[in-house]
């Protein structure tokens, strides 16, 4: 959106990326968009108290060893949660079918930004599954899993304007002005498809295939429109999919502040999960709260509230970052802020949407569903909404779903 007082596009909030997104990064490299990401190969945490961990792999240790010697030096954990901490993530790297019996304090002591950014739920609202699937990722998918991406310009500027460029250099023809009203369907022999689409200003178009690579919600309103069959709409259980909230707090502030040549940390023991430092204006930081439907009020959640949690966030930040010049602390002032909240940013991962998602394959023959709600095993992801695209390709070559084109360099047990 255009941010008028400091006259800049800013994003709905800043996206994250890890080196466990296989399927995402491949598609960066084939759509020539590695240049807009920095890549760092360690996960920096700061903790309100000032402390500071990096999640760093060790270059000499095999496997998940690797991540072995940062867990010990973690300043978070005593002894004990350390060796916790551990037996956890081996239990969750085999199958488990639930994961309230087991120890999580370390887990959501040091890793509450990340599973709250993954999943935008808190753990005990989650699947199993979820769960899992993150740490097996994480920590199993190879050596640089927990390595992170970001963004260096604006989402607009990777995604519609570098990669629209790219996709019709290849010969992609795409037309964002124009919505699909409904799919008109026929029936011949017995065989139901899809015999064009409808859009929004009369016009129909006919094709081979159709994919459907919308939110869950809109897939409904389109099935309504369409008058699709009714026991394939119910079976998909729309209404199991409730939407999981992505607050973001922009900041400007009169001075930098000593974020030490990062430009960005997961953040620990306050409202923000992680802070990122901006382009496009001076001193600009966007604070990223995950899984806010949970973890704010409801006031905190509209705009009367949106000072108020301002300055929670500003008061974590003077006391994660403080800023010191001759014994003095001086603390960076707000000269604006602006809080973006999206309500359906993604779907909530409960137990009842992952016994319910859906698989590429509809009743129609040349019709087939994509999207980040589609049965990936990933939670609300870009890497999952790849993965679901990748699925219904081969779904329509192969007239079925192995997964055995996909990256993953390890057996997953959840994430599939
Ligand atoms: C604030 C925020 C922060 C996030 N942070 C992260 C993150 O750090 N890392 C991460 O991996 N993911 C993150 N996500 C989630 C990620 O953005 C989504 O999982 C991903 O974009 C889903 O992709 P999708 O293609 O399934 O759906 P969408 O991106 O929602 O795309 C669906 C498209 O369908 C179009 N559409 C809808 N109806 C119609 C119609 N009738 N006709 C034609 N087109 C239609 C829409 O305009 C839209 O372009 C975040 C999301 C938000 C909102």
């Amino acid at each position: 959106m255009y941010e008028p007082k400091s006259g800049q596009w800013i994003d709905n909030g800043q996206h994250l990326l890890l080196g466990c997104c296989t399927e995402l990064l491949a598609l960066h490299q084939q759509l020539g968009l590695n240049e807009f990401f920095e890549h760092k190969t360690a996960i920096p945490f700061a903790d309100i108290s000032g402390k500071r961990w990096s999640f760093a792999p060790s270059p000499l240790l095999p496997g998940s060893l690797r991540y072995l010697p940062a867990l010990f030096k973690n300043p978070f954990l005593t002894f004990r949660e350390k060796i916790q901490m551990v037996l956890l993530l081996r239990q969750l790297s085999q199958a488990v079918q639930k994961t309230d019996g087991l120890n999580k304090n370390g887990l959501n002591k040091i890793f509450a930004s990340l599973i709250l950014s993954a999943l935008s739920e808190t753990p005990e609202n989650v699947a199993p599954e979820a769960l899992q699937c993150i740490v097996q990722k994480l920590f199993f998918e190879g050596k640089d899993a927990a390595g992170v991406y970001i963004p260096k310009v604006p989402l607009r500027n990777i995604y519609n304007d570098a990669a629209a460029k790219k996709l019709k250099e290849k010969g992609v023809e795409l037309n964002f002005l124009q919505r699909v009203e409904r799919f008109n369907t026929e029936t011949m022999d017995g065989t139901s498809s899809v015999a064009n689409i409808q859009f929004t200003n009369g016009s129909q178009r006919s094709f081979d295939y159709y994919i459907a690579a919308v939110p869950s919600f809109r897939f409904g309103q389109l099935a309504d429109a369409s008058e699709m069959d009714e026991a394939f709409v119910n079976s998909l259980a729309l209404d199991q999919f409730e939407p999981g909230a992505v607050t973001t707090v922009h900041l400007w502030f009169d001075q930098p502040l000593p974020l030490n040549g990062q430009s960005f940390f997961a953040l620990l023991g306050g409202p923000g999960q992680f802070i990122f430092e901006e382009a496009g204006s001076p001193f600009y930081y966007t604070v990223v709260i995950s899984a806010s439907h949970r973890l704010l009020s409801d006031n905190e959640l509209t705009a009367k509230g949106a000072l108020p949690l301002v300055e929670r966030v500003t008061e974590q930040l003077r006391r994660t970052f403080p800023q010191k010049s001759g014994g003095q602390i001086l603390p960076a002032n707000v000269k604006h802020y602006r809080v973006t909240t999206y309500f359906d940013a993604v779907f909530s991962p409960s137990p009842a949407v992952y016994a319910h998602r859906p698989s590429a394959a509809t009743p129609y023959s040349n019709l087939f569903l994509a999207g980040d709600w589609i049965q990936t095993g990933f939670p609300s992801t870009m890497e999952g909404a790849v993965r679901s695209g990748l699925n219904a390709v081969e779904q329509i070559q192969t007239g079925t779903v192995t997964d055995s084109t996909r990256r993953s360099t390890t057996a997953s047990t959840a994430c599939r």
